[in-house]
């Protein structure tokens, strides 16, 4: 199944990209464990690398599983194309590629998972790229922090940790009025609970080690592209509006709605290698077939978790954005209409020390630097995954040193509350 953008999303996360083997007529699309494939001829072979015909060269490049894979988390998201990368931060990093260059900047919401605020913070320097850190409630301070040099804004849907939902239209607007590509992280909601391009982003990034795959087994990720953006509009994005060097005078911008993403692969994945591999694509297109299913599971208990932790006098607050005392309560209907995903954090009476008993009491939910796996998850972010920044910065992304982040898995969920509910027991004894 290739064309068939009619098809509900059920439909499209078991059949899109994918089709009987043709060698075989396997119904589970094969792992290709390929490194290359025979070229027909040296016709075929020059074609090929001329972007005359696709096809396939060389797996740092593309390979039939990571295709297929590509191709259906394309249609989820309702892109034009896309590919799939080792890792979400790969992605990340093949996502800024095409726009960037040394002395170039991206805005960047505060509110962002930790490892994205230290790549971004730190990591990115080293090519000479930075990145302005901005309240994105803030929409002056975001129109104000754009300069002549930035490239890119970039924000994720529902925000890591704290379940913070960005009001993508708003921003979406400041990014077109400046010119600029939206890029944004849907790992959190994935494309069941919230559809970006729908709301003016151009670009969609993924961790496909999280609900896409979906029970912890994988470290990938995804760069999606709406096909929309016009890349000659300035000349702000000269290696995909003017002839690139790095690919023999091509003008990628010539490929219309494909520029970006063969941009990606021809020069991207070329160079940078930062390749999913067929392995880890089989696991994620085995994992996705379920996705509505289970995010339609973990909705629900997030929000009864959530619900049952507001009422009980040891929590001190419940960020779920699910729930109605959030702030961001509104902005669920709107921006992830089938719900405000399965991620938030909450304070416990007792602080730091109360929090890492809590941790250290649960039976259930599993201590890990991971979510949206099956299982249940628990974090103390500011002594883990959130150690590196100030306090003041933890407090910004709402990691703050009182408060835990879970991932609520597809358990029952009457074990997890009775879970929890027994290590604040003991934690706040
Ligand atoms: C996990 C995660 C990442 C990084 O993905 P990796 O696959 O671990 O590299 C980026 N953004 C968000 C929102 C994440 O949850």
């Amino acid at each position: 199944m290739t064309d068939a953008p009619d098809y509900g999303f059920d439909t499209l996360q078991i059949h899109a990209g994918a089709a009987p083997d043709p060698a075989t007529g396997a119904i589970q699309t094969p792992i290709y464990q390929t490194t290359a494939y025979a070229f027909r001829d040296a016709e075929h072979a020059a074609k090929l690398f001329n972007l005359e015909e696709i096809g396939y060269i060389y797996s740092r490049l593309t390979n039939p599983t990571v295709s297929a894979l590509a191709a259906r988390i394309t249609a989820l998201e309702g892109g034009a194309g896309g590919i799939c990368c080792s890792s979400g931060h790969a992605a990340q990093i093949m996502a800024l590629f095409p726009l960037m260059g040394p002395g170039r900047n991206i805005i960047a919401s505060t509110r962002l998972y930790g490892g994205t605020v230290t790549q971004f913070s730190q990591t990115i320097r080293r090519f000479g790229w930075s990145a302005k850190f901005v309240d994105f409630d803030d929409l002056d301070a975001l129109e104000h922090a754009i300069d002549g040099d930035t490239r890119a804004i970039f924000c994720e849907s529902i925000a890591n940790p704290g379940g913070y939902i960005t009001d993508l239209d708003a921003v979406a607007e400041i990014a077109a009025g400046a010119g600029l590509p939206l890029i944004v992280d849907n790992t959190s909601a994935t494309p069941y609970l919230c559809r970006p391009f729908e709301h003016g982003a151009t670009l969609v990034v993924h961790s496909a080690t999280k609900y896409l795959t979906g029970n912890g087994t994988v470290t990938g990720g995804a760069v999606i592209d709406s096909g929309t953006f016009d890349w000659t509009a300035s000349d702000k994005f000269p290696s995909l509006s003017q002839p690139e060097p790095a690919y023999h005078g091509l003008t990628f911008a010539a490929l219309g709605p494909m520029a970006y993403t063969f941009h990606s692969i021809a020069i991207g994945l070329r160079d940078l290698g930062m390749t999913m591999n067929p392995q880890g694509a089989h696991y994620t297109l085995c994992g996705i077939e379920t996705l509505s299913l289970r995010m339609e599971r973990h909705v629900a208990n997030a929000k009864a978790v959530a619900a049952w932790l507001e009422k009980d006098p040891r929590i001190s607050r419940v960020t779920y954005a699910g729930l109605e005392s959030s702030p961001w309560h509104d902005r669920v209907a709107r921006i992830c209409p089938k719900g405000a995903g399965a991620l938030f954090t909450f304070g416990v009476k007792g602080g730091y020390e109360a929090c890492v008993k809590l941790v250290d009491s649960l039976k259930l939910f599993s201590h890990v630097a991971n979510l949206g796996d099956t299982r249940s998850l628990i974090i103390h972010s500011a002594s883990t995954t959130h150690r590196q920044l100030s306090e003041a910065q933890q407090v910004a992304a709402g990691a703050a040193p009182d408060m835990v982040r879970v991932s609520i898995g597809i358990e029952d969920v009457q074990d997890l509350i009775a879970d929890l509910d027994q290590a604040l027991a003991i934690a706040t004894a």
